[in-house]
């Protein structure tokens, strides 16, 4: 019999494939910052039937429960308890990371000079900066706000072009095309408004008095307590980012590229969640419990209170794990797998001579399994089997890479996680282009093809694992 190519059979279902990479792209517009990524996956499983837990109450997890967890509102862990769990059987996690490489306004960010007022940010990330020159920039985050005599917690989300870092013409630097180096600290301030403008049109006369009076300028206080509906004084502090103002779009001659901000990594947190709330049908048959942990911070390095460093991980897996013998979680573990899910490097057109001959991963030819001799990925032969195992049940293709020896590699959260918890990880991820760009691209059939991979993992890893046996 002819075997079907994935090709063929990607024509034959472009209409799920698109239908699902549109709902990637709303998801990506939802959120401009880790705090959106978290709000919006939270909606999405509280519809899902799933219920919050908080880390400071006591809890009761019960066989068929559906819970997630949220750590600093930019972290967040959900799980699904297998019909046939106790304490001791294993679990079953994908996990990958809510932010993005971006501008983040500084602590202190007034910078007006020469009439125009600028907003000081850090470069959070290693992002290919000079991106995000000429791009219409908008604000995302969080703040803190005083609220009868208590503090609440506002997501912030001003979804105009407000600001803009501006290039510096050519004919004031020739030599722009070869050597456009910006300076971090002196070149990339962004531009919110001018001076003469604000005098004529005297909007901040209600700027703060209080914590933030003279931090930052008072057109963004205007701004922020108009978006927050408070007084500019009751803003106690806040983390906002810039983000691209311009939605993220399907495109290409046969709409077959996804072209957005942040694909690394809203593209492993979309396609976790649905890996995760479309397995439901399987769960009462599952011993182990499926877990999809988002975390933050690992552009960083992921050591944070809310990254995959953190000891949360372990204390969520202790606390599901309680109830059985007093090891049942130190049982669970060599019962677990981690798939750490991170956005992969495509072959690149112009550039093919930065891959390895051997290792070339295209945008449609499948997930891709990422290997390091090095530890910067911790997947081993025995984890990329298990996931070559998964793929083959799902039809699913898998694609290998590792970098060339002159080459540094990349690292995620997979070999932490791995070290952390002493658990077995496998890294993969979908095949992109412009990684760390202020757009990246990517496409279409990545979205499909990860949805169907995970929710494979989630039904099929416990059976998988049983049948491992050494010669
Ligand atoms: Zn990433």
């Amino acid at each position: 019999m002819l075997k079907i190519s994935y090709l063929q059979r990607l024509n034959m279902s472009k209409k799920v494939i698109q239908e699902a990479a549109r709902e990637f792209v709303c998801f990506v517009n939802k959120g401009p910052s880790p705090y959106h990524v978290v709000d919006e996956c939270k909606s999405r499983l509280l519809s899902a039937g799933f219920t919050e837990l908080r880390e400071r109450d006591s809890w009761s997890i019960d066989p068929l429960g559906k819970y997630f967890v949220i750590n600093n509102f930019s972290t967040i862990i959900a799980f699904a308890v297998g019909g046939k769990f106790k304490p001791g059987n294993g679990f079953s996690i994908v996990g990958a990371h809510t932010d993005s490489p971006c501008l983040k306004v500084k602590p202190r960010s007034c910078r007006t000079k020469y009439g125009y007022v600028g907003v000081g940010v850090q470069c959070y990330g290693g992002g290919i900066w000079h991106t995000w020159f000429d791009r219409d920039l908008k604000l995302a985050g969080r703040a803190m706000v005083k609220k009868d005599g208590g503090l609440v917690h506002r997501l912030v989300h001003i979804d105009e072009p407000i600001l803009r870092v501006p290039n510096i013409c050519i004919h004031l630097q020739r030599d722009h095309n070869d050597k456009f180096g910006p300076n971090k600290e002196t070149h990339i301030i962004p531009v919110l408004a001018t001076t003469a403008q604000e005098k004529l049109e005297g909007i901040p006369s209600g700027a703060a008095k209080g914590a933030l009076c003279s931090h930052h300028p008072p057109m963004l206080q205007w701004l922020l307590s108009n978006q927050l509906n408070c007084k500019p004084d009751d803003i106690l502090d806040f983390e906002l980012f810039l983000a691209d103002h311009q939605p993220a779009t399907l495109g290409g001659a046969l709409k077959e590229f996804i072209f957005a901000p942040r694909i690394d990594n809203l593209m492993n947190c979309y396609t976790g969640l649905q890996g995760l709330v479309q397995s439901m049908d399987s769960l009462p048959d599952d011993k182990n419990v499926r877990m999809l942990c988002l975390y933050d911070n690992e552009e960083v390095g992921s050591t944070s209170t809310q990254g995959a460093q953190s000891s949360i991980t372990e204390w969520i897996l202790r606390r599901i794990s309680a109830g059985g013998s007093p090891v049942a979680f130190e049982e669970a573990i060599p019962k677990s797998l981690v798939v750490s899910a991170d956005q992969a490097h495509a072959i690149h057109p112009n550039y093919p001579e930065k891959h390895e001959v051997n290792h070339q991963p295209m945008l449609h030819e499948g997930v891709v399994l990422k290997f390091n001799a090095n530890q910067r990925y911790a997947t081993t032969a025995i984890t990329a089997s298990i996931l070559r195992e998964v793929a083959s049940r799902c039809g699913v293709p898998l694609q290998d890479v590792a970098v060339r020896n002159d080459s540094a590699c990349g690292s995620t959260i997979g070999p932490i996680i791995s070290a952390e918890l002493g658990v077995r990880t496998v890294d993969i991820g979908t095949p992109q282009l412009s990684m760390h760009s202020i757009r990246e691209m990517s496409c279409t059939s990545g979205v499909h093809q990860a949805t169907m991979l995970y929710k494979e993992f989630y039904k099929s890893f416990p059976e998988i694992d049983d049948s491992l046996t050494a010669a």
